[in-house]
C-alpha cells in the first residue's frame, strides 16, 4: 500500500453538543481542516496514488454541505426549534454525531465512497483528521480487515 494525502484548510462551520454540560452546548463556531489519507496498492499512470488536480469532487462536497454551514447532531432536542425560526438564515446539515470525532467517522464514509467512486475501487480513503481551529484534533482510521 501507499498513500497520499491533502488538506482543506479552513473550512468555517458551527456547530453545537447538545448534551454536553458546558459551553460546548451553546452555538458556536471554528475553522476546521481536513486532511485526507488516499491509499492504493497500484499507482495511476503518472506514478500518482491520485490526482490532487481532480479531486475537485471532494472541494465540491465540502462547499456544498460543509462550508458556512452549522452542523448539528440527529438528536439535537432544539434542532426543528432552531431551523424553523429563521429558515432562512441557516445552511444546515446534520449528522450522526458532530463532535471532532464524529465528523471524522462522518467525512470518511462519505469521502470513502467517493473515491472509490471516482477511481473505479482503484483508491480509497485510509484515513481522515479534523481539526478545530489547528487547536484540537480528531483522526479515524477504519479498522483493519480481520
Ligand atoms: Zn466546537
Amino acid at each position: 500500500m501507499i498513500t497520499c494525502r491533502k488538506t482543506y484548510h479552513d473550512v468555517p462551520f458551527g456547530h453545537r453538543q447538545p448534551f454536553h454540560d458546558g459551553h460546548c452546548s451553546f452555538i458556536h463556531g471554528h475553522n476546521w481542516s481536513i486532511t485526507v489519507t488516499f491509499a492504493c496498492t497500484e499507482r495511476d499512470v503518472n506514478g500518482f496514488v491520485v490526482d490532487y488536480g481532480k479531486l475537485g469532487f471532494l472541494k465540491d462536497w465540502i462547499n456544498d454541505n460543509l462550508d458556512h454551514a452549522c452542523v448539528f447532531h440527529k438528536d439535537d432536542p432544539l434542532l426543528d426549534q432552531l431551523v424553523n425560526a429563521a429558515p432562512e438564515a441557516w445552511k444546515v446539515y446534520v449528522v450522526d454525531d458532530c463532535s471532532n470525532e464524529g465528523l471524522a467517522i462522518h467525512v470518511y464514509e462519505v469521502f470513502n465512497a467517493l473515491v472509490r467512486e471516482h477511481t473505479g475501487g482503484r483508491v480509497w480513503v485510509a484515513q481522515v483528521e479534523i481539526e478545530e481551529d489547528s487547536k484540537n484534533a480528531a483522526t479515524y482510521a477504519p479498522p483493519a480487515k480481520q
